[in-house]
């Protein structure tokens, strides 16, 4: 039997709704299914009824992004080349969808998000760019606005020759109209989690960017220090030898083991339950959220 812990839907990225999603898992033969929409937990009411229906075990979830400067905070800065920063993930389980703190993280986030693109067209605007937010909105077409929308009404206007012109003058990260993303830290994203009675889990550890087993020792470490509860070892995106090593560091720091695909639909090839991880699992960190939980 096989459970999937790390799927998304139409709440964040994915193409399927949230109320799809337990029957295609069962479909799929899996026993068990998390829902991880990227920053939200708006998909888990109606993912929960719809397991019920569909009589599947199911976790509510959400998946947080997270700064990841903190990983690479006492290693020895080089002048000449600062650390590539990779991506942090942290999966929460089991948590409570209304519980205040998350609910808060999330409106921060919403809001973050709903400002950088207007101050990066505000940006524009001073440089003597005629663009407007309007005309974003309707290149992105009912989508979440992003840079390369706003790339898109700088080429149509004339002002750069092609997307990548755009990001690399104006939208990318060295570029002149470039907004910082306003990011969790790591120990915000932990607290909220916990604060919702759920567990974190450090998701896809090989996007953490860290070269030598080493580093990634001494990030998870930290992390762990501030509350870390387990780690993805099983993800579409790792070698089987990624997977045995990063199995071999959770016992080592006495962390849990979880696994999932990252399914976010047609979106990507990945196949619901493609990772086969055992539902054991899935019963373990049951009984870890139990123990924390003191029920
Ligand atoms: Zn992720
Ligand atoms: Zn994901």
């Amino acid at each position: 039997m096989y459970c999937d812990l790390h799927t998304h839907s139409t709440a964040s990225d994915g193409t399927d709704a949230p109320g799809d999603l337990p029957m295609l898992a069962k479909q799929a033969g899996l026993s068990a299914i998390a829902l991880t929409d990227h920053d939200t937990t708006d998909g888990l009411a109606e993912f929960l009824a719809a397991a019920k229906i569909a009589r599947i075990r199911a976790v509510p979830g959400i998946e947080l992004s997270a700064d990841p400067a903190i990983l690479h905070a006492d290693t020895d800065p080089s002048p000449d080349q600062p650390p590539r920063l990779g991506t942090l993930h942290l999966l929460g389980y089991f948590i409570q969808p209304e519980a205040p703190l998350l609910a808060e993280v999330q409106a921060h986030l919403r809001e973050a998000r709903a400002q950088r693109n207007p101050q990066m067209i505000a940006r524009l605007n001073e440089l003597g760019m005629d663009i407007h937010y309007d005309e974003v909105i309707q290149i992105a077409g009912g989508n979440i606005v992003g840079r390369p929308h706003i790339g898109q009404v700088l080429m149509q206007k004339g002002y750069v020759k092609s997307i990548h012109e755009a990001f690399s003058r104006y939208l990318g990260g060295r570029g002149e109209a470039y907004v910082r993303k306003d990011r969790l830290s790591a120990e915000q994203a932990i607290q909220a989690i916990h604060d919702a009675d759920g567990l974190a889990v450090l998701a896809h550890p090989t996007q953490l960017g860290l070269e030598s087993a080493s580093q990634l020792e001494h990030a998870v470490a930290r992390l762990k220090t501030l509350g870390l509860d387990g780690m993805e070892t099983r993800h579409s995106d790792h070698h089987p030898r990624d997977t045995e090593r990063f199995s071999k560091l959770a016992t080592k720091l006495n962390l849990l083991t979880t696994g999932g695909s990252d399914y976010h639909g047609s979106r990507k090839t990945l196949a619901l339950g493609c990772q086969k991880v055992p539902l054991s699992v899935y019963e373990d960190l049951l009984e870890s959220h139990r123990q924390r939980i003191g029920g």
